[in-house]
C-alpha cells in the first residue's frame, strides 16, 4: 500500500495527505496555475535523488558522485531544448519567482528600470510589483489593459518611451488573450531594452502549438514547470543567446541558489518527456476548447467575462457585475461545494486586492482529468447553481458524484 511507512510513523502527516487526496478527487480544480502530475512524475519526485548534493552544472560539480545526476539534468535540458527550440536551458531554479529573480540578477543592476504588466491587470508579482524584490530593488513601471480588457501595444510603447526601461517583461498570470510578441520586440528595440517572456502559465500550450511561441522575439524566457506544463514545482530559464545564458547560469548558481533539487529535475525531465509525446497536442487543444466552452456557458447565464472570452486556458469573471457579490465571496461559496478557484482583480479594479471584483477560472487541471466540452458545461451549471443558492444541500454531493468518474494520477479512493 502507498504511504505505509508514513501511516505507521507519522500518522498526522499521513492523515493530512489522505484528506488532501480526497479533496482533490471529489472537488473541481479550477485554479488556473494548478494541474495533476502523472504517476511517473510522482515516482521521480519521491525518489532518493533528493539525497544528493550537486552544486554546479553538468560535468562541473562541487561534489563527487554526480554521474547519474548529470545524466538526469542533461536529459531534462535536451528535452526542453527540443520542445521550445532553444540552445540553452537552465533547469535549476527552485520555482518561478526565483527564476525571475535570477533574470533580474543576471541582466540588471539594482535600481535599474523595468517595465511589466500591472498585477491588477493580470501581471505577476515578480514583474515589478511594489512589495516584491522586483519592485523594491528595481524602479519598475507597468502597463495595463484597455477598458475592454486587452493590452494596448500603443500604450506599452508610450510608457516604454517615457520610462526607458532596461528590461521589459511580457507575461501574465491572469490574462486570457494572445500576447503580441512581435510588437513587444519592436518596442524593446526602440528603447534598447531586454525583452523577457515569462511563459509560466502558457508553456504547455506553447509546447502543444496552440499559443504562439515567443522564442524568436525575446532575449530569454522563464517558465514554471508545474502549471500547464504538468511537471513538478520548479522552473526553467531558456535562451538562444550564449552570452545571456552564461549570465543566467551564474545568477542561478552561485548567485542565488545552492544545490539543485535533483528529484525535481528528474520530475521535470519526465514531464518534458510526456510533453514530447504526440498526444500532448490533443491535451493542449482540449484545455483551450474547455476554457472557451466554460466562458461561453457562463456568458449564456449572463455572467460578465473580462474581455468577452478567452484564447487560452483561463478567463476572468466579473462577479460584482454578474451577480453583485465580490470575488472573495464567490470563492468562499464555491469552496464549500468543492469548487476551487481564486478571487482575482479585474482590469481597472475599484476594490481592494484582498477582496477584488473577479474570480479566475482555468481548465488545465480538469482537462488532465479527462473532462470534455459537455462535462465543462455541467461544471459551469454547478458553478451557477452554487452561486444562486449557497445553501443548496444536495449540490456538494452531486458535484462529488460527478467528479469521481474522472481519475487523478496517483490517487486511489
Ligand atoms: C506562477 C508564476 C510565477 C511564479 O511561480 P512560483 O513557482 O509560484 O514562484 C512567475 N511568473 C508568472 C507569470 C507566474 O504565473
Amino acid at each position: 500500500m502507498k504511504y505505509q511507512n508514513l501511516q505507521k510513523n507519522d500518522s498526522k502527516i499521513f492523515e493530512a495527505i489522505i484528506n488532501e487526496e480526497k479533496r482533490q478527487f471529489f472537488g473541481v480544480e479550477l485554479i488556473a496555475s494548478e494541474n495533476y502530475v502523472s504517476e511517473s512524475v510522482l515516482e521521480a519526485m519521491g525518489s532518493i535523488l533528493t539525497n544528493k548534493y550537486s552544486e554546479g552544472y553538468v560535468n562541473a560539480r562541487y561534489y563527487a558522485g554526480n554521474k547519474f545526476i548529470d545524466e538526469i539534468e542533461t536529459i531534462a535540458i535536451e528535452r526542453a531544448k527540443k520542445i521550445f527550440g532553444v540552445k540553452f536551458v537552465n533547469v535549476q531554479p527552485y520555482s518561478g519567482s526565483p527564476a525571475n529573480l535570477a533574470v533580474h540578477f543576471a541582466l540588471l543592476n539594482s535600481g535599474d528600470k523595468t517595465l511589466g504588466m500591472n498585477l491588477s491587470a493580470g501581471g505577476h508579482l515578480t514583474h515589478g510589483y511594489k512589495v516584491s524584490f522586483s519592485g523594491k530593488y528595481y524602479k519598475s513601471e507597468n502597463y495595463g489593459v484597455d477598458k475592454n480588457g486587452f493590452i494596448d501595444m500603443d500604450e506599452v510603447r508610450e510608457i516604454a518611451k517615457a520610462h526607458s526601461p532596461k528590461l521589459i517583461w511580457a507575461g501574465f498570470s491572469a490574462y486570457s488573450r494572445i500576447l503580441d510578441w512581435k510588437s513587444f520586440r519592436e518596442i524593446a528595440d526602440e528603447v534598447g531594452a531586454f525583452l523577457v517572456a515569462d511563459i509560466s502559465h502558457i508553456a504547455g500550450l506553447i509546447a502543444g502549438g496552440v499559443y504562439p511561441s515567443p522564442v524568436n522575439f525575446v532575449d530569454c524566457i522563464t517558465t514554471t514547470t508545474h502549471k500547464t506544463l504538468r511537471g513538478p514545482r520548479g522552473a526553467m530559464i531558456l535562451t538562444n543567446n550564449e552570452e545571456i545564458s552564461k549570465k543566467i547560469d551564474k545568477a542561478v548558481f552561485p548567485g542565488l541558489q545552492g544545490g539543485p533539487h535533483n528529484h525535481t529535475t528528474a520530475g521535470i525531465a519526465v514531464a518534458l518527456g510526456e510533453v514530447l509525446e504526440p498526444n500532448w497536442k490533443n491535451y493542449a487543444e482540449q484545455i483551450v476548447k474547455n476554457s472557451r466552452t466554460f466562458a461561453e456557458s457562463l456568458k449564456k447565464k449572463n455572467y460578465e467575462i473580462v474581455s468577452g472570452g478567452t484564447d487560452n486556458h483561463l478567463f476572468l469573471v466579473d462577479m460584482i457585475k454578474s451577480r453583485g457579490i465580490s470575488g472573495g465571496e464567490a470563492e468562499k461559496i464555491l469552496e464549500n461545494f468543492g469548487i476551487t478557484l481564486n478571487k482575482n482583480s479585474i482590469p481597472n479594479e475599484t476594490r481592494k486586492p484582498t477582496d477584488p471584483s473577479g474570480v479566475r477560472i482555468g481548465t488545465p487541471a480538469i482537462t488532465t482529468r479527462g473532462l470534455k466540452e459537455k462535462d465543462v458545461q455541467k461544471i459551469a451549471e454547478f458553478f451557477d447553481l452554487a452561486i444562486q443558492n449557497p445553501k443548496n444541500q444536495n449540490l456538494k454531493n452531486e458535484i462529488a458524484d460527478f467528479m469521481k468518474d474522472f481519475e487523478i494520477p496517483g490517487i486511489k479512493i
